[in-house]
């Protein structure tokens, strides 16, 4: 005899397998996520952008403000500069004197913002490694194995046969519904609504042998969801 179970989904024999579960487990696996990481990544992202970019603002600081300290410097330098400035840039000078030296200062202040612009390019065109670097200071990390939260969850010791599952657990309220309200054909079903996509509670994955423990309730379309929809009686 084969003990296998049915689909959890369509009620089918195990073989020939049907794709019904996999395709569900997937899309909880897809909604588990969604629910676990976005805020987190979104958290994580934020912080990347924000000292990758200070990062970057300070390097780009550091090197125009040694350039604008070199121009002034060679500014300073150049012959009638002083008497220039003190004059407002109308000094007594002779006139070919000052046509060199306005050329000079003309120069010089292309050359400065050639080379800010230059500071900056480069500076940009770093981001990609320096988000990589700020990302990699993000530290991700798995429980062992062999952590009795990871090996015993705090919930269906016993298998969900025992207590069910427990919605509470994952912020859902709820009261008793009997089992028959479970069966799929009792199953209100309407597609095209938009899907709650927090209220799609979908099997995990099936497997042969001593049949599963019971599992989450498949929600075709996203039809509201029963408080303690899945809760043995
Ligand atoms: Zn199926």
């Amino acid at each position: 005899m084969d003990t296998s179970p049915n689909c959890a989904i369509c009620n089918a024999p195990a073989n020939p397998e049907c794709p019904c579960e996999s395709e569900r487990l997937q899309i909880a696996v897809k909604q588990a996520e969604q629910r676990a990481m976005e805020s987190r990544l979104a958290e994580i992202k934020d912080w990347v952008i924000s000292h990758a970019r200070q990062h970057i603002l300070n390097g780009f600081e550091r090197l125009t403000s040694a350039r604008k300290q070199a121009h002034s410097t060679y500014l300073s330098s150049l012959p009638f500069y002083s008497v220039y400035m003190q004059y407002s840039g109308h000094p007594p000078i002779h006139p070919t004197h000052l046509a060199q030296l306005q050329a000079q200062i003309s120069e010089a202040h292309a050359e400065l913002k050639r080379g800010i612009d230059a500071d900056w390019r480069a500076s940009v065109l770093r981001y990609p490694e320096v988000l990589d670097y700020f990302y990699s200071l993000v530290e991700l990390r798995l429980p062992n194995d062999r952590s009795p939260r990871v090996i015993e969850p705090p919930f269906a010791a016993a298998g969900y046969a025992d207590r069910g599952y427990d919605h509470s657990r994952i912020g859902k309220e709820g009261k008793k519904k009997k089992r028959r309200e479970r069966e799929p054909s009792a199953a209100p079903i309407e597609r095209g609504r938009g899907n709650r996509e927090e209220h799609m509670y979908t099997v995990v994955g099936r497997t042969r042998g001593p049949p599963p423990v019971p599992t989450p309730p498949i929600q075709p379309g996203g039809y509201p969801h029963p408080p303690g929809f899945y809760r043995y009686q």
